[in-house]
């Protein structure tokens, strides 16, 4: 018998009392009217806004094509969509799934098998780091190593080496003759927003060359735009082996993508992986038409220009309200605001301001607006955010 007779779901979320009936860029409504500006895109989902007109529009002239025909037959969406990944990136070899940690999975299941291509089965241990989040799924939880995402789901997928955040020290000193690779987010956004230490990425990128293990990067988060670049490694001159994608790949619509190196890829040989519905045309004809709007001259610059504007105006409310914002931290359009009262209060608030924001690790508050922002739209929720921390800083000062 069911202990709520409220719901008919699994219990696992806590949602706010919150419920939307339609979207348009960065504004959704409620079935009452109530407009709410959105700076949490669905969890770095709608990188494009809700409804954006070029991807309802490859959304419906697929949907009156053809669905779903498996991947028993060639779908040249698939070809044509892995294609303009690997000109965009360091990649040569795609996989197509449904999620971020799908994604996850594969990377590691990849970087394995690479190892055991090559002649080196016992290389199959993955260093990863504390703060980490890497998904849900058995393997990705493993990854991610936080007690309070495994309780009660032990025992844990083996394999896993976890080193402290930014010491490169750390990392270096449990590199053995099982290391296959280092899994790490360029930003960790669930963490907490936490950016890694200027040269990290770099140093170990070397000490993976070194060693002869392989760099993953989680671009779950941080890809397709988000940070400013088309992927967020794109800055930190560490170029990886494999790397996962997914939330912003499909603007909304589900996907995830494992991108690799020839080295890697070629290691995953026919019928070493599969997923029934991974590279869906419907999936593919949103994603191709989402990566065209992002790799559109301007647009990645635009998103640079937007995160600025949005850097200097947070700032200033950690100086006008340090009762309630003590630091600001992030890249590009994944900004975190550390919060001196509880974040879940914040978001509470802002609510009433009908702002809408996420919250990750170490009580930060995440702005993960649309890649589409105006300077208007920007300003607007910097200004929602002063009206909710005034009132907040009115509280706590009591
Ligand atoms: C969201 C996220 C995941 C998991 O993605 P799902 O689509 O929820 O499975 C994995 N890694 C990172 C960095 C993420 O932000």
């Amino acid at each position: 018998m069911r202990s709520s007779a409220s719901s008919f779901l699994f219990p696992v979320y806590s949602r706010a009392p919150l419920c939307f009936e339609r979207g348009i860029g960065c504004s959704l409504f409620t079935p009452d009217g109530d407009l709410y500006l959105d700076f949490s895109s669905g969890v770095a989902v709608n990188a494009l806004g809700h409804a954006h007109p070029r991807l309802v529009d490859a959304l419906q002239r697929q949907a009156e094509k053809l669905w779903h025909v498996s991947n028993l037959y060639i779908v040249p969406e698939q070809e044509l969509l892995a294609r303009r990944l690997c000109e965009l990136s360091f990649a040569d070899r795609v996989f197509f799934c449904n999620s971020g940690t799908e994604a996850v999975e594969l990377s590691i299941k990849a970087a394995r098998r690479y190892h055991y291509y090559n002649g080196d089965e016992s290389r199959n241990r993955i260093i990863t780091l504390e703060g980490a989040f890497h998904g849900r799924t058995l393997g990705a939880l493993a990854a991610t190593g936080q007690e309070e995402y495994l309780e009660g789901f032990e025992p844990r997928i083996g394999g896993f080496d976890q080193v402290p955040f930014g010491d490169l020290h750390a990392l270096e000193s449990v590199i053995s003759e099982r290391t296959a690779g280092v899994l790490i987010e360029p930003v960790q956004g669930e963490g907490g927003v936490r950016t890694m230490p200027a040269g990290y990425l770099r140093s170990v990128r070397k000490l993976c060359d070194r060693y002869g293990i392989l760099l993953l990067l989680d671009e779950v988060q941080t890809g397709i735009g988000r940070t400013g670049r088309f992927f967020g490694y794109e800055e930190t001159g560490a170029i990886p082996d494999i790397l996962a994608a997914a939330k912003g790949l499909g603007g909304g619509f589900p996907i995830g993508a494992c991108l690799a190196t020839e080295a890697v890829g070629v290691a995953m040989q026919s019928g070493t992986h599969g997923s029934t519905f991974g590279g869906n045309p419907l999936a593919m004809a949103v994603a191709d038409e989402v990566v065209d709007i992002i790799s559109a001259p301007g647009f990645l610059e635009r998103v640079r220009a937007a995160s600025s504007r949005l850097r200097i105006e947070v700032e200033l409310l950690v100086s006008m309200y340090p009762r309630v914002f003590d630091r600001v931290s992030g890249t590009g359009l994944l900004i975190g605001l550390r919060c001196v009262p509880p974040v879940h209060r914040v978001i509470e608030t802002l609510h009433e301001h009908k702002l809408l924001c996420v919250p990750a690790g170490n009580n930060v508050l995440r702005l993960l607006p649309p890649l589409t922002i105006s300077d208007a739209e920007i300003d607007e929720a910097v200004l929602r955010l002063s009206r909710a921390a005034r009132s907040l800083s009115a509280v706590t000062s009591m």
